[in-house]
């Protein structure tokens, strides 16, 4: 450098410019911390390996990723960075609680007195009025060993049949949609996939902010090798700014894109006929269906170009490997569960099953998801076993030790339904653990009205102030996260571990404690064993999942081992642990088993990546079913009344509804206001201005909203977070799908109109007490 240009240089530096003469370093808080501890995120489905900083008080402090966790690296997504304040979080519960009216001030009681009531009023309820007119709905919040408490509890002991999970709101059309096309539940692809991939499909899925950390783990994949995202959504998401192709759809139009995407590919003989006569039933009638959905046809249903349709048939088809991933934009539809049928068809077609970046692979939603599916007994018996099998009924009522004419013969009221069956009379009493219908169930008037109707209502809850309580007779306060011990399963099959950090707030319980003690109040209680440990009741499970052709098999998981290992995929059984035992012996160390079956040396176990590797399905003949899938256009479609689509989802900064994360200030001041995104050129047309509020009306209710102007939706379209109390579950449409369920929480119709501009900002400064 010349002296001139080290001049001119030293002249108009940085600092210079800007007037500052000293840079200031970062510097990071000291939080003088003691220990970490190990445990598990118990936000989200992606099962991030935490560890809790405590100080020498032993109080939470702060919150990191464990580095050697190989689904997070080290990383956390905000909820994750900010956990630790959970266990200081306001509105706990305390003490149990109880009152003859939900008009009548709450009592505090004790344990004993509580559980004591609570179980006479079940059996006077259930001698009255018959077995099944007591219901039971929990959550994919709990740990798995507390899953499979609560379902020995509640098939084992109360006996109602109707006893479903909130899962219904969110996972019930993947779960459907696998039973459907693979025989058996269970996501058969895993994170990895995204390092074979050659082509990526993302359907109804805004995964960075979803699943902030399996966007990480695509990025990733994506820095070292370039390969085509599509993301198919009717809005401009965060995943669909990143891709290569958006395809934005009309909304609940993905059934005619899917058939006709399979049209293409059949039509130009990009199928993987070898594949398809090998491991698949049905594809005769696949191709006499899809025949109906050519390009030309699928673009006018769906508002999108025929040529996109045909460049992603044939990008998808041609890769080497492709795999497809969604969320809710696929589950919560009023075909969600053929929507996962025929992303699952797709896949099979083009030979994308159980292969390295080749899979069908559902994003799930809450921490635990998968855990309830697994084990909690909600639409079945524990194990993925079912109720209509009678050896099942059996081969469990002999494990348990009671008699096996106790357990019903088909599976009773998914949630959707029993709602409407406590509407209707037929249901007197309900258990709720951890979920909160009156912010999460569409249609929130007419949940308040039912739940008004109710006999009996017991809210199990770590909060107290979650907005279903106030129609409640009785709240037992639970432990939260990691104030106890215990098992997630994540999207990729992955066991994981909750290790206690800190011990329940005041006299609340943990769930497992209070399953526990509650079975000794009824006579199946005396008969069946409960461990009194969660690892007694993993232990219990891991003797269940034993068996040949079974896949949920944990034969080989100890708690340590998975704690060892930061998460075992399954199956992993006890010939797999034998194995990596001896080769451990040999070689001095611990041991990763590959899915070649070769083993490399490196910490921990690893478990099964994907499941049908070899093409054999849980069906009877082991292949799996290509069904057909024809399009009904069963959407409520805007119209002069209700000119806008509405659309819902995430935000990356809140959960669910908000109990945890509208509590913590970090969090919340992100997004404190329920708003909603609204095209800048329709809001002219109604001469709405940014930041202003307005009254959303649909033919279920209304709601008033803070309107953010954005181009991410369409003129003809608004979005709005679901997270918020008395909002957009109010309007939202609500049909069930037939075979799983699930609302249709997206694809519904309103109008705006004008509100009093004071009056709804004295409802927002109410909300925001929150
Ligand atoms: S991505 Fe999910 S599991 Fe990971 S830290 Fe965030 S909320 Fe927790």
């Amino acid at each position: 450098m010349t002296s001139e240009k080290k001049k001119v240089g030293k002249k108009f530096s940085i600092s210079k410019i800007f007037g500052r003469k000293e840079q200031n370093p970062i510097r990071i808080a000291d939080k003088n911390i003691h220990q970490w501890k190990y445990t598990t995120c118990g936000y989200c489905s992606t099962g991030c390996s935490i560890e809790v900083g405590l100080n020498e008080e032993g109080k939470a402090v702060a919150s990191r990723g464990n580095a050697n966790a190989d689904v997070n690296r080290g990383k956390l997504c905000i909820k994750g960075i900010f956990e630790h304040e959970l266990f200081e979080a306001s509105g706990r519960g305390n003490k149990p609680l109880m009152r003859k009216a939900p008009y009548d001030a709450w009592q505090e009681s004790d344990w004993d007195s509580t559980l004591d009531h609570m179980g006479s009023e079940i059996q006077r309820i259930q001698e009255t009025y018959g077995k099944d007119s007591f219901a039971i709905v929990s959550t994919g919040q709990l740990l798995t060993e507390e899953f499979y408490t609560l379902g020995k509890l509640a098939r084992g002991c109360i006996g109602s049949n109707n006893y479903d999970g909130n899962t219904t709101l969110c996972m019930a059309s993947a779960v459907s949609g696998y039973k459907r096309s693979f025989g058996s539940d269970g996501p058969p692809g895993c994170y990895d996939d995204f390092e074979h991939t050659e082509c990526l499909m993302a359907w109804g899925s805004n995964l960075p902010e979803q699943h902030p950390i399996i966007y990480w783990r695509l990025k990733e994949a994506l820095e070292k090798r370039k390969f085509p995202v599509i993301v198919i959504d009717p809005r401009v998401t965060m995943f669909a700014q990143f891709a290569d192709i958006h395809l934005a759809i009309t909304p609940g139009t993905d059934l005619a894109l899917m058939n006709s995407l399979m049209y293409v590919i059949l039509d130009e003989g990009l199928e993987d006929r070898d594949y398809i006569n090998a491991h698949t039933n049905g594809i005769e009638e696949v191709e006499a269906c899809v025949k109906d959905y050519d390009p030309i046809t699928a673009s006018k249903i769906c508002g999108i170009s025929e040529d996109s349709i045909r460049q992603v048939a044939r990008l998808y088809a041609k890769a080497g490997s492709a795999m497809s991933i969604w969320t809710m934009g696929i589950n919560q539809s009023t075909h969600g569960s053929d929507g996962v049928v025929g992303i699952n068809s797709i896949n099979l077609i083009t030979g994308n099953i159980g292969k390295p970046g080749g899979t069908s692979l559902s994003i799930t939603g809450q921490c635990n998801a998968m855990g309830t599916r697994e084990w909690s007994s909600c639409s079945g018996l524990p194990g993925y076993r079912m109720l209509e099998k009678p050896e099942q009924r059996k081969e469990i009522a002999d494990f348990w030790g009671i008699d096996e004419e106790f357990f019903p013969k088909k599976r009773g009221l998914a949630q959707t339904d029993i709602f409407p069956a406590i509407e209707a009379g037929e249901i007197k009493g309900l258990w709720l653990v951890a979920t909160n219908p009156m912010t999460s169930m569409p249609n929130t008037a007419r949940i308040r009205k039912i739940l008004e109707k109710l006999d009996f209502l017991v809210i199990q809850d770590a909060y107290a102030d979650v907005e279903t309580t106030q129609y409640a007779h009785m709240f037992l306060p639970a432990a939260v996260w990691a104030e106890k011990e215990g098992c997630f399963t994540n999207t990729e099959r992955r066991y994981n571990i909750v290790r206690k950090v800190q011990e329940p707030k005041g006299d609340s319980k943990s769930d497992f404690w209070i399953f526990n003690e509650l079975s000794k109040r009824f006579p199946n209680g005396e008969k069946i064993h409960f461990p009194e440990t969660p690892e007694g009741a993993f232990n219990e499970m891991r003797e269940l999942s034993k068996g040949a052709g079974r896949t949920l098999n944990i034969s080989g998981m100890t708690h340590k081992k998975i704690e060892d290992s930061c998460g075992i995929q399954w199956p992993y059984t006890e010939e797999d642990a034998k194995r990596d035992e001896e080769a451990a012996k040999k070689t001095n160390d611990d041991l990763i088993t590959t899915e070649s079956g070769k083993l490399k040396v490196e910490k921990g176990v690893k478990g099964a990546q994907r499941l049908y590797t070899t093409g054999k399905f849980q069906t009877p003949d082991g292949k799996a079913n290509l069904i057909p899938l024809p399009f009904v256009n069963n959407n409520e479609v805007p119209c002069t009344e209700f000119p806008f689509w509405m659309n819902s989802g995430r935000v990356v900064e809140h959960f669910h509804t908000r109990t945890r994360t509208g509590k913590m200030g970090n969090m919340n001041k992100y997004s404190p206001t329920p708003y909603m995104e609204m095209n800048p050129d329709a809001a002219a047309d109604q001469n709405i201005k940014h930041g202003s509020y307005v009254r959303i009306v649909s033919r279920r209710g209304d709601a008033v909203v803070m309107v953010q102007l954005t181009q991410r939706v369409a003129r003809n379209s608004v979005f709005i977070p679901f997270h918020f109390h008395d909002c957009v579950n109010r309007v939202c449409l609500g049909l069930l799908d037939p075979h799983s369920r699930q609302p249709a929480f997206k694809q519904g119709s309103i109008r705006i109109e004008e509100v009093d501009q004071d009056m709804a900002a004295q409802l927002n400064v109410e909300r925001r007490t929150y």
